[in-house]
């Protein structure tokens, strides 16, 4: 399963439908997310992590 279709997933069960990819960003509410493969071996991982993409966050628009 690639990352994007794992970030899908997670974002699904959350119960997430609003949401949108830009390339490999994840875009929810506004927010854009990115993914990245997470190892930490935890049991619960999904392997999958979503980092807040801080950069241009509507920053022409302030
Ligand atoms: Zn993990």
């Amino acid at each position: 399963m690639t990352l994007k279709a794992r970030a899908r997933e997670k974002v699904e069960r959350a119960g997430i439908s609003n949401y949108s990819f830009d390339q490999d960003i994840l875009v929810m509410c506004g927010v854009r997310y990115t993914v990245e493969a997470c190892d930490c071996g935890e049991p619960d991982c999904d392997g999958v992590r979503l980092t807040k993409h801080l950069n241009a966050i509507n920053r022409n628009f302030q």
